[in-house]
């Protein structure tokens, strides 16, 4: 479709911004800010996510790492080994390239009223969990595991030092998870890749004697699939 007719339908569907900043923050994640009039009072939960276009009129899901309602957005872009064109988007975006993207959604949110919040996820997931513990007070009751590359992979999330870090290949999630057994009664936001999301769930649930309803997950992606979501 020509640009003249496809930036009308675009503008109807996206939200236009400006990177205004670009940097690695680990070894293999990028902060990205965007930046627009158009992102201004918006309603974003922590752990909401956007899509956005990455590339011709492919869109690929990125969680909200810090909303700013003048007007910013904080995304955290993993440079992941099997590439794609969300990994190219994210490493070679620079300062004052245009994007197009969708306003924050999803469910997979921070449930502020329950009484101990337990994270289970890899480096992609502990991007909407930094949106989720920044929002938590000094005294809640946290725990959970966090699987990441190498140990400069990790991002700094707010109450870090109550999570177990994990180093891949040495122990899996779901064996820290079933080591850990966490006490159920609270929320459990299980996230990442989507085999292991499924196996924790299973151990929450089955062997820690979780309620369903109080496991949330969300397959952030799935290895031979592509924008999963
Ligand atoms: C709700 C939600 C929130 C998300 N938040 C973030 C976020 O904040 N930051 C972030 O970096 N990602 C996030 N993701 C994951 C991101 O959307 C996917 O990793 C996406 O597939 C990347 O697009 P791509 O074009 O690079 O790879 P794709 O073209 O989608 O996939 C190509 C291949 O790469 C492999 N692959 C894809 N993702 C990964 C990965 N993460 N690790 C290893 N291999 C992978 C798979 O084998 C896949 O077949 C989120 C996903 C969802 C659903």
């Amino acid at each position: 479709m020509p640009a003249a007719l496809l930036n009308p339908v675009l503008d109807l569907l996206t939200l236009r911004a400006t990177v205004t900043a670009a940097e690695p923050v680990t070894a293999r994640m990028r902060r990205l800010r965007v930046e627009g009039d158009a992102l201004a009072g918006l309603e974003v939960r922590p752990g909401q996510q956007v899509r956005v276009l990455v590339g011709g009129l492919t869109l690929r899901t990125y969680s909200v790492w810090h909303y700013d309602p003048s007007g910013a957005v904080e995304l955290r872009v993993l440079d992941h080994s099997e590439g794609g064109p969300g990994a190219r988007w994210g490493k070679s975006v620079g300062v004052g390239d245009q994007v197009r993207l969708r306003k924050p959604e999803g469910t997979f949110t921070l449930r502020s009223d329950a009484t101990h919040h337990v994270f289970v996820g890899e480096e992609t997931a502990s991007v909407a969990f930094g949106a989720m513990l920044a929002a938590l007070p000094e005294d809640a009751r946290i725990s959970g595991c966090v699987e990441t590359e190498a140990p400069d992979d990790r991002l700094p999330l707010p109450h870090a030092d109550r999570l177990n870090w994990l180093t891949r290949g040495a122990t899996s999630l779901p064996d820290a998870v079933q080591r850990l057994a966490p006490e159920p009664g609270g929320i459990a936001y299980v996230a990442g890749e989507a085999r292991t999301v499924q196996q924790v769930r299973q151990i929450l649930v089955r062997e820690a004697g979780w309620d369903r309803r109080s496991v949330l997950t969300k397959p952030f992606w799935a290895p031979g699939k592509r924008g999963l979501e």
